[in-house]
């Protein structure tokens, strides 16, 4: 007879099936025969685990600021994006009879046998069964033999109520048990990760090792041929442009102020101001604490700027050397991704992007393996998402509306100039000042910081988000007030939806319960967090795509329709969204099973409703 590790009785840490999380369980009984444990969750569900599943909790080591208790009132209340999931919350008063045990104990064999054949199960009648209203799909456990879910027999009556009630929508302002749900819903989030499983990235994105072997080459050659098209006195897209010469491309002094202009924005990123906020729970638990101070960061290039021209600064010689500074940022985004690759090989594995850990190196290398890279408390990604790229876009169409003036001795700008300036103005400020919400992006919680980010965070954004800037200073466009109101209006359209789309969604996250939202109708998940069906979420799955569709749209109509460069922004950008919803799409699907279905159902549209 096998000798068993854990004894009746006895509480443990058991898997919960499918994921990397343990929580707290009760071994109830053991089965020889099948060498199975039956636990018991805090919510009463049962589960039979292999002893493989199973720990002591001394193997477990917590946080000092965790508590041992998975008291929800404990945790912190601000946005609650853990990935983990959760067996439910603890169910009151549900304690088996003895007989009932016995009965169990008996069934149990046959039980097994038929959950294994039988797919998809049902969850065992509990009162606060997390799963009755998660719109966790039944089938979660499809693919994972360690458990087998007891206790799935229940009454026709209860069982079709419990199905209606699965995915009935509440409405938050009606619902007098909001504020039980969302206890209940912390007490999910709460249970969390304290043993993080590294895993390889299976699934490879952007084409696998030959896509981004190719993207690593073509993006580059796509900002050369750009630049050097914009620069034709005839852009028209089947007029090549002559190749430069080589060192044409390359001046040490351009390379010089690149650096400095690197370095000032990583001064004002360490400067004592701003609040310090945590971000997201890592896949071990572990939150790292960011600097906000990205608004301030603008204020202060914008006064050092303010200083360079009251001496006379030739903020031109940024337009005279437009191709030169493209060309050094491009090889400074080399180097830091050959750093950041070459110093993610001793990162712990705990510390790899879950999306950048695949093994290869080119596909590693370009997606970026490590997810968090920092330099003491200097957080690489962070930085580089907001600051020296998109403070430097600003300054770029600053210097090209400058250009435009000095080149056409214009008194004041082209109404077409003050239209782009103004739009990306306020989209720039609006990321600065909202710079918080960064922190629940994809490219801060799943991306790791490799090639794709630090040459489109230091080279894409400024060098080819101020094309339309760049293009006017060599073809002048007159656009008439009316046709300009019209353009702002679009614009503003845009933005009120990009605005208020990303508010709604980052209010519900992190405070769900905010009367403001009390209107907006959700479908509960059983990660704790809940999918808006209503509001700008119930329109289509990703309105702030649409918002910011629609304002890249604005920014190229100032430059008329004698070519098609200027609407290149908003071709590529249509592209990048499709593809980046269908990845979004993909995670959430991973991330939420059938309520994400359900979602789809309810919310038929992608971007574009009744398109896309
Ligand atoms: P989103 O802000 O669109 O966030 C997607 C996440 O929102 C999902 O993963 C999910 O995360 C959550 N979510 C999805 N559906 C719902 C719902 N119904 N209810 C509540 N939460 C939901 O992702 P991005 O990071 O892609 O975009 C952020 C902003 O940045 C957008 O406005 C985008 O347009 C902009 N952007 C701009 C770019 C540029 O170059 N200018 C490039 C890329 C993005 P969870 O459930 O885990 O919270």
């Amino acid at each position: 007879m096998p000798s068993r590790k854990f004894a009746d009785g006895e509480v443990v840490m058991g898997r919960w099936p499918g994921s990397v999380l343990y929580y707290e369980v009760q071994v109830t009984s053991y089965d020889d025969v099948a060498h199975l444990y039956t636990v018991k969750y805090k919510d009463g569900t049962e589960l039979a685990l292999k002893e493989s599943d199973i720990r002591s909790q001394s193997s477990f080591k917590h946080r000092k600021s965790q508590s041992s208790s998975s008291s929800p009132s404990r945790r912190s209340n601000t946005r609650s994006r853990s990935r983990s999931r959760s067996p439910g919350r603890p169910a009151k008063g549900r304690r088996r009879s003895a007989s009932q045990s016995r009965e169990h104990k008996d069934d149990k064999k046959k039980t097994i046998q038929e959950a294994s054949l039988a797919l998809p199960v049902l969850l065992k009648p509990s009162e606060n069964n997390t799963k009755r209203y998660n719109g966790e799909p039944e089938t979660t456990e499809k693919n994972d033999t360690s458990c087998i879910i007891l206790e799935q027999k229940l009454k026709p009556d209860l069982e079709i109520k419990r199905v209606l009630e699965q995915y009935s929508l509440r409405s938050r302002k009606d619902d007098k048990k909001k504020e039980e749900i969302y206890s209940e819903k912390k007490t999910f989030v709460a249970v969390k990760p304290v043993e993080k499983v590294p895993t390889k990235t299976k699934e490879l994105e952007f084409g696998g090792r030959i896509g981004t072997f190719m993207l690593i080459l073509f993006l580059p050659a796509t900002v050369l041929y750009l630049l050097l098209m914009c620069k034709q006195d005839d852009p028209s897209l089947l007029n090549f442009p002559p190749l430069p010469a080589l060192e044409s491309l390359w001046e040490w002094r351009v390379f010089g102020i690149f650096l400095l202009w690197f370095f000032l924005q990583a001064v004002f990123y360490l400067l004592p101001i701003g609040k310090v906020v945590e971000g997201l729970p890592l896949s071990n638990g572990r939150k790292l604490e960011y600097r906000i101070n990205g608004f301030y960061a603008f204020i202060l290039t914008a006064a050092a700027i303010g200083v360079l021209l009251y001496f006379q600064f030739e903020l031109h010689y940024l337009y005279d050397h437009f191709m030169q500074f493209a060309v050094s940022a491009a090889a400074f985004s080399l180097a830091l991704s050959i750093y950041l690759y070459v110093r993610s090989l001793k990162a712990p594995e705990e510390e790899l992007a879950p999306g950048g850990n695949s093994g290869y190196f080119i596909y590693d290398f370009f997606t970026g393996h490590e997810l968090n890279p920092r330099i003491g408390s200097f957080d690489l990604k962070y930085f580089c998402e907001l600051r020296p790229g998109l403070i430097g876009w600003v300054v770029i169409n600053l210097a090209m509306l400058l250009a435009e003036m000095k080149i056409h001795n214009l008194s004041v700008p082209s109404l077409s100039m003050i239209l782009v300036n103004s739009f990306q103005f306020l989209y720039v400020v609006d990321a600065l000042w909202n710079e918080e919400a960064v922190l629940t992006t994809m490219d801060i919680t799943h991306d790791g910081f490799g090639f794709m980010l630090a040459f489109g965070d230091l080279v894409w954004v400024p060098f080819v988000y101020s094309l339309q800037a760049f293009y006017l200073v060599g073809h002048p466009t007159t656009i008439t007030w009316p046709v300009a109101a019209a353009i702002t209006v679009l614009n503003c359209i845009g933005y009120y939806i990009f605005r208020s789309a990303n508010s709604q969604k980052n209010n519900f996250r992190r405070n769900p319960a905010d009367p403001k939202l009390a209107n907006l109708k959700f479908i509960p998940t059983a990660t704790g967090k809940g999918l808006l069906v209503t509001g700008w979420w119930g329109f289509v799955r990703h309105p702030n795509y649409l918002g910011d569709i629609i304002m890249a749209l604005a920014w190229s109509l100032p430059c008329g329709f004698n070519h098609i460069l200027p609407y290149f922004y908003v071709i590529y950008f249509i592209c990048l969204l499709v593809h980046r919803e269908a990845r979004d799409e993909h995670h959430c699907k991973q991330k939420y099973g059938l309520a994400w279905e359900r979602y789809c159902q309810r919310v038929p549209y992608r971007i574009f409703p009744y398109i896309y």
